[in-house]
This record gives C-alpha cells, structure tokens and sequence, in this order.
C-alpha cells in the first residue's frame, strides 16, 4: 500500500526524515499538500509567498517523477479521503510546534491512529525538540543564554541525502490547482514589486547559504547590525516554509568555522535564538497573544490609533522609523536591527499594544514565523521572557548615527527617486505615502523626548500599580 507524505512547512527533498523513511520501505508515495484553515489565516504576504513555495515544490517532484497532490480543507477529512480513494494505510509528516499547528496535528494524529492507520511524526523543522531542552530542575529556560549554552556542544545528526526519484502509485488521485487557491488575491501591494525580493525554493535557498557562507559570515559579528550591508543569510524566509533544514545551516556554518570563520559561532547562536522561540511557544503556548510576564496585563497600552496607521505607512515622520516599514513593505522583510526600532518606536514612544504591530508584521513578513514574530514582539515591548527592559528605550535618531551614518539605508526607502531601481519601490507604495519635494516629509508624530517621558510614566504606574 502507498504512504501518503502530509507536506506543511517542510517544502524540500533534502535532509528530509519524514520522506527518507517512507523511501526505506520501497512502497509507493503519494506527497500532499492541504490548504487548511491555518494557511487560509495567514496574512497576505506569507500566504502568496507560501503558494510560490508549494508551487516550486511541487516541479520539484515532478523531476523526480512524483506529483504533489493538493487538497483543501480541515486535514483529517481530507487525509481521509486521501486514504480512501488510494488504499494508503500510512501518514507521515514534519513535526511542527507552533500552537495551531500542534493542535491541528494532535487531532490528525489521534483521528487517523483511531482508524488504524499507521500516523507518524519525524522531527526536522528544529534542530533541537522543545521538550528536549530543560534546565537543572526540569522547566524551560526563561533566560535565552543558558539555553544557548546547554545545546551549542550538542551532537546534531547528519544531514540526509535527496533522493534521485520517487516511487509512484499505480494511480494518482485528483488534486486541485493552486490558481484554484488564490493565495495571492489579499496582496495589496504589487506581488510583481515584492517578487524581486523573494528567493524561493530549496535550490536557491542552498544557494543563498552558500554565499553567505562565502562572502559574509567572515564579518557577520561585526557587520550583522548595519541594515544597508547584505551582511546576513537572509535565510529566514526559506526557513519557515522549511525550503532548507537547520541542521543543513548549522552543519554548514559550524565546518566554516572550524575552517576559521570569525562569525561563524555567531550565527548560530543567532540560528538558535529560533529553537528558543519554538522552545517558549511549546512552553507558553499563548506566547503570541498573551503577555509572558502576567504583570503586563495592568500595563495602559493604546488600542490601534491613528499614529499606529502613520506607523504601517511609513509616515511617523521618524525617518528610521519609517524606512524601516517601507522596507517591510516594498520587500515583504526587514533588517533585525530596524524590526527592534521599528517595533520599539511603536510600543514605547507611541505605546501602542505590542499585538498591533505583530498583526501587520504577519501581514507583511514573507518570512513570517508564528514563534519567531510573538517572541519578537513580546522581546521588545518588554513583556516576554529575556526581554528588553521596558525602560530600555530604542531612540531611532542615535540609533541612526550609529548603524546608518551615511543615510544610505533611509534615502534608498525614503526618497522618490527617479532612477529605475526606486521606480519598483516607489510603484509599490500607495500614492498617498510618496514623500516628494511636494508633498513635504511629514513632522514628526510625537517628539522623542516627550514619547520617552509618555512610554516611562505609564511603565511607573504599572510598577505602581495604579
Ligand atoms: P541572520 O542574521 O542571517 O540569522 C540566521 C537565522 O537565525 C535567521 O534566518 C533566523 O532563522 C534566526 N534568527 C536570527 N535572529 C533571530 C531572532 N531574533 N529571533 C528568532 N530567530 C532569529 N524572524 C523570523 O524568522 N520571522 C518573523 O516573523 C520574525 N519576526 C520578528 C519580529 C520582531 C519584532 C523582531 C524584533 C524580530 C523578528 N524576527 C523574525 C527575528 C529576526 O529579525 C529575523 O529572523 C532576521 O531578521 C532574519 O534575517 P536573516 O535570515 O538574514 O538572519
């Protein structure tokens, strides 16, 4: 009987455990890809993104004489009728441990066992499980630096080798089209503008690490906060649709720098700040909503407000501030360094409810992460674990000086520029947001000083209980 292979965020042929046992019983396999409830929720950005990765993937198998069977629905009926139409009496897929997804998965599992059907889970999303990870009394780690210290030496297995073909069944079952899925039709911004930004599929994310590893992991310590140096893997995006497996990013940077790469033990420790989302989420599992720290629940956060909008357009009249959410905007990213002053600016000098800003980042990031965005955000506005102080407060203009002293970052977001490289940002952006010799940059929301006064006052009257 054939094995069916329930793809998700897993969209890759190598270094795949899932896929390589069900290839050690030389059955055939039937790989498919379920357009579910949790993919329908994503926001715009993510969704066309994941829809160009599962598009992508599925050539891939066609080369290797397979086909990726599309569904959509609630994934335990459509497995079941997967299973029904083609005798399979096996499941396997990637282990994921975000909260929906281990919700959805635990109701998958249980359903299909209850059938008796043969449903296995394989790790491969993260190097280091969750659960596989405790301190000395047996918790999760509410501090990132022991956590980091308690898995670095750790053994992590080899890498699995892709294979060169897949067997097929006597007989396909019917499988939609993903035009059919529309998952592009929530883009507000041109899909064509942010395209020149994406990097899709296993290939070329092997290819990105590889020149990461060539070019700037040599520099990556030193260079990794300056937004306008192509200084960092950009690897994020292929990890969340899984087009790459972290142990491939960590067995690669850990021989680059056995081979004397400065940054290389850097990197992954920034690699691992992502097993340590996953590891809070699975702990906390109300990580992207609720505040970690409990005391954060008296704190006076501002619901959406109109400088909250100014803040989505890039109009706050912050220049850091607003080249960093045009970046977001026009490349469906943003440099780590501007996500923090971005994300300070919003939470601090306009108070405004960390979950504002987590909304439009899962609406715009095309790499977002369910665990890396909540602890981001919850990182920032002070109120996770490990977190920023809240007194801690980015000030966009020093923060300026220091890691954009030549304004190049800004002027490459902020200004109408006439040259053929601005044309497809500046095409991207709704007329209303062009800043031009006409329509003036705009003053400043709120000075910094008086945001600061504003954000440490309330944060007293929390401390204070009033
Ligand atoms: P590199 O510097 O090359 O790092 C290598 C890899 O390490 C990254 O690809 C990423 O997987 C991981 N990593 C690095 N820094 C972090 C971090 N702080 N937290 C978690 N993982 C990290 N990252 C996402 O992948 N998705 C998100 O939705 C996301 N939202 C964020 C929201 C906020 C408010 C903040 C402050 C950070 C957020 N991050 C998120 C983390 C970080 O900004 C990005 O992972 C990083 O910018 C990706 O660029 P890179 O691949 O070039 O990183």
């Amino acid at each position: 009987n054939p094995i069916i292979i329930w793809f998700r965020r897993d969209l890759r042929i190598s270094d795949h455990v899932a896929l390589s046992k069900a290839i050690e019983t030389g059955r055939p396999i039937i790989p498919v890809f379920i357009c579910d409830p949790i993919m329908e929720a994503l926001g715009a950005a993510p969704k066309w993104r994941f829809g160009l990765g599962v598009e992508h993937f599925a050539k891939t198998l066609a080369a290797l004489g397979s086909r990726l069977i599309l569904r959509r629905g609630e994934p335990l009926a459509e497995l079941r009728d997967l299973i029904r139409e083609t005798g399979a009496d096996t499941v396997y897929w990637s282990r994921a441990y975000d909260t929906d997804a281990i919700a959805r998965d635990r109701v998958v599992k249980a359903g299909l066992q209850n059938d008796g059907i043969d449903a296995q889970s394989h790790q491969g999303h993260v190097l280091f499980e969750p659960w596989s990870v405790a301190n000395k009394s047996g918790g999760y780690f509410k501090v990132y630096t022991p956590f980091w210290k308690t898995v670095r030496g750790r053994q992590v297995d080899a890498c699995l080798p892709a294979p060169k073909s897949l067997s097929p069944p006597s007989e396909w079952p019917e499988s939609d089209t993903l035009t059919d899925w529309q998952l592009g039709r929530d883009m507000r911004r041109g899909a064509d503008v942010v395209s020149r930004y994406i990097c899709v599929g296993e290939t070329n994310a092997q290819a990105r690490l590889d020149a990461f590893l060539d070019d700037a992991i040599g520099d990556y310590q030193r260079e990794r906060d300056f937004p306008n140096k192509p200084s960092t893997s950009r690897l994020s995006e292929n990890l969340t649709y899984g087009e790459i497996s972290p142990r491939m990013i960590w067995h690669s940077a850990y021989v680059a720098m056995q081979k004397g790469a400065q940054g290389g033990e850097h990197f992954l420790k920034e690699l691992v700040w992502r097993e340590y989302a996953y590891h809070l989420m699975y702990h906390f599992p109300a990580l992207a909503d609720q505040n970690w720290r409990s005391e954060w629940d008296t704190f006076h956060w501002l619901p959406d407000n109109e400088n909250a909008e100014r803040w989505r357009r890039g109009m706050t009249g912050e220049p850091m501030v607003d080249a960093a959410m045009r970046e977001l905007y026009i490349t469906g990213t943003m440099h780590n360094r501007m996500r923090m002053i971005a994300a300070s600016y919003l939470t601090k000098h306009l108070r405004t409810d960390w979950r504002v800003g987590r909304d439009w980042f899962a609406d715009c990031l095309i790499d977002w992460d369910p665990a890396a965005n909540a602890m981001g955000w919850q990182w920032v506005a002070g109120c996770g674990p490990d977190a920023s102080p809240y007194f801690r407060i980015f000030n966009p203009a020093t923060q300026g000086e220091k890691f954009d002293k030549q304004q190049l970052y800004r002027k490459r977001f902020l200004l109408d520029d006439t040259r053929a490289e601005y044309r497809a940002f500046f095409a991207a952006i709704p007329k209303s947001w062009h800043i031009t010799p006409s329509t003036p940059y705009p003053e400043p929301a709120i000075s910094l000083a008086d945001g600061r006064k504003a954000a440490l006052d309330a944060y007293a009257a929390m401390r204070g209980g009033v």
